[in-house]
């Protein structure tokens, strides 16, 4: 073997990567029927005749999901055209049908690219829409489909609209792919597209993977991994899988072409059909739906709405909390983090209503992304409100962070939350007078404090923090405890 293990730079070999990510569109219903679309319901609830496949049942195209696929193909630069329906046969469990509803060789956005952070671009082939088939649930002590005592089946994803995103096999790293998927997935959440919840299975990715000696033009044959449903499972599976393939052909072998699963545990891909196996799909144009051909005024209106992409809305926030310096690598991190979350609207509000954006963007990425369900539904000027009070000493940071968890968990006006918890500010001169106390009481540690023994300010602190009940603020301390040394 010659270095091919996971996470290394092969020297004799290129990884070649094409993705194609499946994202579920927010919309209130299903791509033809009114059911609702909706993650986490009770199984078999949210299904009709259409859905099902029933007999003398025809779809109603969404034409909000229509909207969406062409914010997407807008956002990503894609042509947006005339497009047309099939029906792709197979039979399988979770497909009620017995066909899946996708469009074919009539794709609805086409071409495009999308440039990484790192500056690389990555080019699109097509976006096109389809419907989302059911779940098979695997019963059984394992959990999963080996081992499995029996399955049952939930057809309330049957339907629900998605777009698939094709990549060019533009990428060439396990690394590359994660950034591409990070960056479409925020693309799409910009755009309003899709909740971008990668553990609810909203973003799919199949991952094609070959490898070529470096240097060659011609690319070497892929395999197809299906369904990564995580950014490390992603990685992992382009990793493992490339390096399969490097040391099939160092010994002479040869990758075969086929579709291949993920093994999480194991940390292994395993075959799943080859491609003499592979399903014929027989294609048809769908006889109960016409072609979609949306109009300019249409066209224009799902452009317009595609809104700030998210390079542009980092940049917005890197001018917010570091306008004259550059930003810190950690400032750098929270607004990807903000950005990806979609709270980076939250931050804007708030720094628009005078909060300082710095502080904003710190609650945002840590306290609002770690309970992101909360977090979109909180109000703009109760958040900018509650980084004003922090900001202007009136809550520490530690009452901040208790006053915030319960605005996510029960809305309400931050000045009231905190009055309820007591939290009313300590006066600068109930503070220093509690300093005062506490220096008092303790001679022999203030002497040795005032020799330069430093790691007693931290003793200080906790005694007035003791004395006041935790409501003074510790900056407040170590400033007031400086101020009482005499200087040498
Ligand atoms: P299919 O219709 O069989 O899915 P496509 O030609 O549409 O095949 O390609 C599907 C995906 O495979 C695309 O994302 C494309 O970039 C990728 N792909 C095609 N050839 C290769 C290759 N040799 N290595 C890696 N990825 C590839
Ligand atoms: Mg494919
Ligand atoms: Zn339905």
């Amino acid at each position: 073997m010659t270095g091919s293990g996971p996470g290394r730079v092969d020297r004799a070999w290129e990884t070649v990567v094409g993705l194609e990510v499946h994202c579920e569109l927010r919309t209130e219903t299903k791509l033809f029927c009114a059911c609702k679309n909706a993650f986490g319901d009770e199984p078999n609830t949210n299904v009709c005749p259409v859905c099902l496949g029933l007999p003398g049942s025809l779809p109603v195209l969404n034409a909000f999901a229509v909207e969406l696929a062409m914010r997407i193909g807008t956002a990503l630069g894609c042509e947006v055209r005339r497009s047309s329906f099939h029906r792709k046969n197979y039979f399988y469990p979770d497909m009620p049908k017995d066909y899946q509803i996708s469009q074919y060789d009539e794709p609805i956005n086409v071409g495009g690219g999308l440039d990484l952070p790192d500056g690389s671009r990555v080019g699109i082939v097509r976006a096109h829409i389809e419907e989302d088939t059911g779940k098979t649930v695997h019963q059984g002590e394992s959990g999963r489909i080996h081992g499995a005592d029996y399955a049952l089946v939930d057809y309330n994803r049957a339907g629900v609209p998605l777009v698939e995103i094709v990549s060019e096999p533009d990428i060439r790293s396990a690394t590359q792919a994660r950034a591409y998927v990070t960056e479409l997935r925020a693309v799409l959440v910009a755009t309003g597209a899709s909740d971008g919840r990668m553990e609810e299975g909203s973003l799919r990715v199949d991952a094609n993977v070959s490898v070529r000696p470096r240097g060659a033009t011609a690319y070497g044959t892929r395999c197809e991994i299906k369904n990564l449903n995580s950014l490390r499972s992603l990685g992992r599976a382009i990793e493992h899988e490339a390096a399969r393939q490097i040391a099939l052909l160092e010994a002479a072998g040869t990758v075969v072409q086929e579709t291949r699963h993920w093994d999480e545990e194991a940390g292994r891909t395993v075959p799943l059909r080859s491609k003499e196996e592979a399903f014929d799909y027989r294609y048809f144009p769908e006889p109960d739906l016409v072609p979609l051909v949306p109009d300019a005024d249409w066209q224009a209106r799902a452009a317009g709405d595609v809104g700030l992409l998210p390079a542009a809305r980092r940049a917005r926030l890197v001018e917010l909390v570091a306008a004259s310096a550059a930003p810190t690598p950690q400032q750098t991190d929270q607004v990807h983090v903000v950005v990806a979350q979609g709270l980076d609207e939250l931050v804007v509000a708030a720094a628009r209503a005078g909060a300082p954006a710095e502080l904003a963007l710190v609650r945002a990425a840590n306290e609002l992304a770690a309970n992101l369900d909360a977090a979109l539904r909180i109000e703009a000027g109760a958040f900018a409100s509650l980084v004003t009070m922090e900001s202007e000493g009136a809550l520490t940071p530690t009452q901040s962070k208790a006053v915030l968890a319960e605005m996510l968990a029960a809305g309400g006006d931050p000045a009231a939350i905190a009055a309820a918890k007591g939290f009313e500010a300590l006066s600068e001169d109930s503070l220093s007078g509690a300093v005062r106390e506490v220096v008092e009481a303790h001679p022999d540690e203030w002497a040795r404090f005032v020799a330069g023994e430093e790691k007693l300010a931290g003793f200080f602190t906790g005694h007035v923090m003791r004395a006041t009940g935790g409501k003074a603020d510790g900056k407040a301390v170590a400033a007031e405890l400086r101020r009482l040394r005499p200087s040498p």
